[in-house]
């Protein structure tokens, strides 16, 4: 079958890219209520959870793209752990039965939910948003997983770290615990990112690599051993650079900016049905 001319795959011209996570955004809700949250703009007042069914259309899709062989299926949200939790283990039970392996970001606070997704997720990314080590108080829980791969992403504003010597004594700390432990920065299409950002970021976090860069910015850091993603990362190499992410509405996009279908995934998907291929 004839592919990766951009008409085919409705719309965008796939050709070189080489994609490696691809993300599901499975409801825009969430219990939090954080000012920086990316939400904020774009789905605030949207309500609903994803669609099983567009999911595996999605999956489908990814198949047909042909370049995600080892990639990673990452569930977002808002916060996840909202769905049923039969439903987050429904679809990593497709995912993972199409090959693919599937992580998970979350804020923490649903414990009873997200112990019991040990071993149905391969990885699960606890977003730190608070002031502590651990994201929140009464997190102990997180020494009882056994089979997932945990990690906590921290993220570096001014609030949190307002000089470097403060994020330095922080790196040290986290570097005592068992578990995968990076930082992000906010990006710089997050609503009032100057209010965030600390000065100290740019002079002291150097970018690994300037060639990692793509659209003209920077890459991550490294610091005392944990990865650290600068504004506008992309850690990728330039043709992995298409994350294709899926919406709770159904339409598949490559931007954060807006959930709107930029790829008609699903004609492509009954058209091959149609002609059983
Ligand atoms: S926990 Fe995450 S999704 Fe929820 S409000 Fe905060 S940043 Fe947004």
């Amino acid at each position: 079958m004839e592919r990766n001319e951009a008409k085919e795959n409705g719309g965008i011209n796939l050709k070189n890219w080489n994609i490696r996570r691809a993300q599901i955004i499975v409801t825009y809700d969430c219990n939090m209520n954080c000012p920086f949250c990316i939400n904020y703009k774009l789905g605030k007042k949207r309500k609903g959870f994803i669609k099983v069914s567009d999911v595996v259309y999605f999956l489908q899709y990814l198949k047909y793209v042909e370049k995600l062989e080892d990639a990673i299926i990452v569930f977002l949200g808002g916060e996840p752990t909202l769905l049923p939790i039969e439903s987050l283990k429904e679809i990593s039970d497709i995912a993972h039965n199409m090959g693919y392996k599937t992580e998970f970001y979350t804020n923490g606070t649903l414990k009873e939910k997200i112990l019991e997704l040990d071993g149905y997720i391969d990885f699960i990314t606890f977003s730190n948003y608070g002031k502590g080590i651990l994201p929140f108080d009464n997190m102990d829980y997180l020494y009882d997983f056994k089979k997932s791969t945990i990690t906590i992403s921290k993220l570096i504003t001014k609030q949190f770290f307002k000089t470097f010597e403060d994020f330095d004594r922080f790196v040290d700390e986290a570097n005592k615990l068992p578990f995968n432990y990076d930082f992000s920065t906010i990006q710089e299409t997050t609503p009032d990112f100057e209010l965030y950002q600390p000065d100290w970021v740019e002079s002291k976090l150097i970018p690994l690599c300037e060639n990692q860069d793509v659209r003209g910015n920077v890459g991550a850091a490294l610091y005392k051993g944990r990865l650290i993603k600068l504004p506008h990362v992309h850690l990728q190499r330039k043709e992995d650079i298409c994350t294709l992410k899926l919406y709770p509405n159904g339409n598949l996009n490559t931007s954060w900016k807006n959930d709107n279908m930029e790829i008609e995934y699903k004609e492509i998907i009954n058209e091959l049905l149609k002609k059983n291929i």
